[in-house]
């Protein structure tokens, strides 16, 4: 199953076979064309999906206090520290949710590790 044909300079077909690659079924991605792993295998790892780094720019917040005085640069600190992380964080955890809701469906789904996009399996 996780074999392709591969021709070389000669022109002779040959089997290639993805050592690294031998969970049963799995294939790569309709997509992009990377390697998929299974859903299961990639929840039993928990990631800190949704986490974000201050970028450390201050450019935004600068621009806010001279457009807006005290006022924006309050709201545009409050954006960036408060409301844009919250946002991302369950953005990210809202993705995962629905994740585990297709793996509980779909116990043999893969999910690509470039693109995310998910086969669903039963
Ligand atoms: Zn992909």
């Amino acid at each position: 199953m996780d074999s392709r044909v591969s021709e070389d300079a000669d022109g002779n077909r040959a089997l290639v076979y993805d050592l690294s690659n031998i969970q049963r079924g799995v294939r790569d991605c309709p997509h992009c064309g990377h390697t998929m792993e299974r859903l299961s295998s990639r929840l039993s790892v928990r990631t800190n999906e949704g986490y974000l780094l201050d970028s450390g720019d201050n450019e935004a917040e600068a621009i806010a206090y001279h457009a807006l005085g005290v006022a924006g640069l309050a709201m545009s600190t409050l954006y960036r520290h408060t409301l844009l992380p919250l946002i991302s964080k369950l953005s990210g955890e809202l993705h995962t949710r629905r994740l585990e809701r297709t793996l509980k469906s779909h116990p043999e789904s893969l999910i690509c590790r470039n693109c995310n996009h998910v086969i669903r399996r039963k």
